[in-house]
């Protein structure tokens, strides 16, 4: 899509950079590569639209059931461009689309609700809520279009503006999302701005917004936190995980292969909830990895936009050269691959599905967030040592626990020290739930009313009950 004059801030030169086709490796186009100092300039435009867009509830109400029908109605386009340049098969972008409608439409029917305090004192005291003013949300390229909108749906719900920047990794489908919107938004309540950093670690800090809501990795998180101090803005952080699958001794191998298996390469395991280690009894180790191997062995791997494509490639150079340093150094540290092992031949970020076994447990692919087609499978001896290993990693975003007696997974999955906690599944999210990461996977609640009101400030009118 070219940048028109009309979309470049005034006295800025047209700068692009290539976006790459993950299954080729080849750019197949390019983005605006906006600079740092055109973003005041953006900031102050949402900001004017702040004041018309947070007056009318009702009328926000309709835009966003308006936007959610826009959205449906590029789909086409919206889900091929997405596979394009992230990479995912089309019927998983299709899926996030239809996220994305989803979130908007959830939270264009939600609202906060003013209360009473009611404590003896002969005053009547309100609570009621008021939007912040310019959001920025800075999202990562594994869920481009969906993680965008569980931003900017919640903070426009709560009549907030957004400025929404993607990875530029990944900046075309949103920038087509920006366009589909903007033909029911009013004008500058939701601005996309592409760019190769500093342009994230300036909106971050920059004095005009009032609440960062940002997903991706810890260390951006921290840098982002730092950042927003500066203005003392509000922080939302969505940071990585490296969730554990526990199975249970009375777990049914055969059953739960399928399911284990998605829940860990699902977008090619690039999912910051996805299964990123498995947990079997030592009775059952073996019957586990060969399960999941046989799965992996025989998973068709392809570009998103065949047809028969189940895993598509890795999103970017740098992390498959990340995904692979990572299983190499498993290996030479003593694992074995039950099944891949190395990047496939060919052009294309191709990662051969892999599963490790005989990984030493301090190995980082144990330790840290692989966030690949890459599945350490680990045995236990005692459900203690199990619970203890789940638990020992910096991370704390979701976990889950897999058997046949499910209050006994239940009693385990309560010791999982997570934000989400699943029995005999995992990832699964309802829109209405707080989605919430401890430890280094994050800081403040998404999701439900939750996510609204991280979008709020509390405002209390106090008067007397009489004259
Ligand atoms: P990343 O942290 O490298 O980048 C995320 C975003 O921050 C991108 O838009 C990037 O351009 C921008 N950015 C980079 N440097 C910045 C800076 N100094 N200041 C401000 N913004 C900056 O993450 P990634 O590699 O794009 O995504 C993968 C990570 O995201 C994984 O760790 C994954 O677990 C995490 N993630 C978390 C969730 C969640 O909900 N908890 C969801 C999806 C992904």
């Amino acid at each position: 899509m070219p940048t028109s004059e009309a979309e470049r801030v005034p006295g800025y030169p047209a700068v692009r950079f290539a976006v790459v086709d993950p299954a080729t490796g080849e750019a197949f186009d390019e983005a605006p590569d906006q600079q740092p100092d055109e973003l005041d300039a953006v900031v102050a435009r949402a900001h004017r639209a702040w004041h018309g867009w947070r007056a009318d509830p009702v009328a926000r109400t309709a835009a966003l059931h308006a936007a959610a029908d826009a959205v449906e109605g590029a789909g086409d386009d919206l889900a091929r461009l997405l596979t394009r340049e992230q990479g995912k098969p089309l019927a998983e972008s299709y899926a996030e689309v239809a996220r994305t409608a989803a979130r908007l439409r959830y939270f264009a029917d939600l609202a906060p609700r003013t209360r009473r305090i009611a404590d003896g004192r002969p005053v009547r005291s309100e609570i009621r809520w008021r939007p912040l003013g310019p959001v920025a949300a800075i999202v990562p390229w594994n869920f481009p279009l969906q993680l965008a909108a569980a931003k900017f749906a919640p903070a426009l719900a709560a009549g907030n503006t957004v400025v929404l920047k993607p990875s530029p990794f990944t900046p075309l489908a949103t920038r087509l999302l920006g366009s589909v919107l903007a033909t029911v938004l009013p004008e500058d309540v939701l601005t996309v701005v592409t760019g190769r950093e500093p342009l994230g670690a300036r909106l971050a800090s920059h004095p005009g917004i009032r609440h960062v809501t940002f997903t991706g990795s810890v260390s951006t998180g921290r840098a982002v936190a730092e950042a927003a101090a500066a203005s003392l803005a509000r922080v939302t952080l969505e940071l990585g995980g490296n969730d554990a699958a526990v199975l249970l001794d009375d777990v049914e191998v055969d059953r739960i292969a399928d399911r284990l298996f998605w829940a860990a390469f699902r977008n090619c395991g690039q999912v910051c909830m996805a299964v990123k280690r498995v947990y079997a009894p030592t009775r059952l180790h073996a019957e586990v990895v060969e399960a999941l191997a046989q799965r992996a062995k025989t998973v068709a791997v392809g570009a998103g936009l065949d047809a028969d494509t189940r895993l598509g490639p890795v999103n970017n150079a740098p992390h498959l050269a990340r995904i692979e340093q990572v299983t190499q150094q498993a290996l030479g540290d003593g694992a074995r691959a039950a099944a891949g092992g190395h990047r496939l031949d060919g052009a294309g970020y191709f990662f051969a599905p892999t599963i490790l076994t005989d990984v030493p447990p301090g190995s980082p692919v144990v330790t840290g967030e692989q966030f690949g087609p890459v599945l350490p499978v680990l045995p236990y001896r005692s459900l203690d040592e199990a619970v203890d290993a789940a638990n020992s990693t910096g991370f704390g975003l979701g976990g889950s626990v897999w058997g046949t007696d499910l209050d006994r997974a239940e009693a385990v999955a309560e010791r999982l020290e997570c934000g989400t906690a699943w029995v005999n599944h995992h990832a699964e999210l309802s829109l209405a739930q707080p989605f919430a990461g401890v430890k280094d996977s994050g800081v403040g609640v998404a999701g439900g009313p939750w996510g609204l009101y991280g979008n709020l400030r509390p405002f209390v009118v106090h008067r007397p009950q009489k004259g």
